[in-house]
């Protein structure tokens, strides 16, 4: 008992979801389907106009489908006309909502009069089950509202005849075959609902996986770019920049200076103090780096304790002044790491483009390198430029 209310919770839950779906979907059909019915109304009113009755009895049926079908057209073209209007009113929610229960309710009972009419001189009731099928197959209805709809046409229909056919037999019929219309609408409806739910369910659920695919996506390339440990561009994503900016700098004849660090004595650290805390060096290293540099900058950590920093639009001086700035930095903030206390220090070589000079990522980066290993040679902890060939 529990575990089916809790189903039936979930069920009822799932169809709410849809509402809004469902709401658009009714809206725009009834702004295809309502103008299909004035001139339906109006060839109707035309051909019971052009007939004469033969008896009373034929003159009422001929005056109720009359006033029935005036009353459609009139119905249903004020339908039309709103269903215009708030189709492109997405905010009248509850107008909306309104229009549609009203379209149904009212087509349906109009399918019922129109065959409790129509027993003053037949015995069949082929307006309603053309009504049920129509209603249930134009509109999307919820379960429980079409219950509630169809049950309705039904105790409209049922009274109706009562007033309008007389014989027995043919009262007993028509009362078991409008149940089965109203049944049969239900079924429409229910079929038509599951159909929606289904392919809403699915549509929901491909749109999950396409969010889910470009997250991956975007982590994707954020791997495929960053370096895990720092979180510095990696030397793939480095290098095309580098590429990019040497072609800039070409175009706009700007300098440019690429540096090139690398931790003195590193190993001396992983082998005190052991390779977590190194890896912490590092990350520290990289965010005091980050830190420092301007946004039109580029910071990629190569490998091992060894970064670079490409400089755009900064001569021989800007860039030894921002390498200088850097070495004491580091210098002077990375004097503990976790609660240890360490040393850290850079060596940093230097190559630099004057304005207007060309030259390749790879002279720079071996200018650079050449650069490192005379600041190496020099006692490490200092900045060393060469000229990029
Ligand atoms: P130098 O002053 O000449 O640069 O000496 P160094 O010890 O810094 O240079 P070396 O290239 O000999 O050592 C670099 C060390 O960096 C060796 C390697 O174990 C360590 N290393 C490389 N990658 C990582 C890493 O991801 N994490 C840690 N903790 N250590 C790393
Ligand atoms: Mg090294
Ligand atoms: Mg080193």
């Amino acid at each position: 008992m529990r575990a089916w209310r809790i189903n039936w919770q979930k069920i009822a839950e799932k169809n709410r979801s849809f509402a809004p779906q469902l709401l658009e979907q009714n809206i725009r059909r009834l702004r295809l389907a309502a103008p299909w019915i004035p001139p339906i109304n109006l060839l109707h009113i035309w051909l019971f106009w052009q007939q004469q009755p033969e008896s009373a009895n034929e003159a009422l049926w001929r005056q109720g489908i009359l006033a029935t079908h005036t009353g459609m057209l009139v119905f249903f073209s004020a339908l039309a006309l709103t269903a215009w209007y708030l189709e492109r009113r997405p905010e009248q929610v509850r107008l909306r909502e309104i229009s549609v229960s009203v379209a149904a309710l009212g087509a349906l009972c109009f399918a019922a009069l129109i065959s409790a009419i129509d027993q003053l001189i037949t015995s069949n009731i082929t307006p309603l089950l053309i009504g049920c099928t129509l209603v249930a197959l134009v509109f999307l209805h919820r379960p429980l509202s079409a219950l509630w709809l169809f049950s309705l046409t039904l105790a409209l229909f049922l009274f109706g005849i009562q007033q309008t056919q007389s014989a027995p037999a043919v009262l007993l019929s028509n009362q078991v075959n409008g149940l089965s219309s109203c049944c049969i609408g239900l079924l429409l409806a229910w079929l038509q609902w599951r159909y929606f739910i289904r392919i809403n369910t699915q549509e929901q659920r491909l749109q999950a996986q396409a969010q889910l695919l470009e997250e991956q996506n975007h982590k994707l390339s954020y791997l495929a770019e960053h370096d895990p440990l720092s979180g510095l561009l990696n030397r793939r994503a480095f290098s095309s920049i580098v590429e990019h900016e040497l072609i800039r700098s070409q175009r706009t004849q700007q300098p440019l200076c690429l540096l090139l660090l690398d931790l003195d004595h590193f190993k001396t650290i992983n082998d005190r103090f052991g390779h977590p805390l190194g890896d912490a060096v590092i990350k520290r290293v990289a965010a005091l780096l980050s830190s420092q540099v301007r946004s039109l900058d580029s910071l990629a950590r190569l490998g091992g304790e060894e970064f670079m920093l490409l400089l755009p639009d900064s001569n021989r001086e800007q860039g030894q002044q921002v390498a200088e700035k850097l070495r004491q930095l580091l210098q002077s903030q990375l004097q503990e790491v976790d609660g240890v206390a360490v040393t850290v220090t850079v060596s940093i070589g230097m190559s630099y483009l004057d304005a207007g000079q060309s030259s390749t990522y790879d002279s720079l980066y071996v200018a650079s390198d050449r650069a490192l290993y005379n600041a190496k040679h020099a006692g490490r902890n200092c900045v060393k430029v060469a000229v990029a060939n």
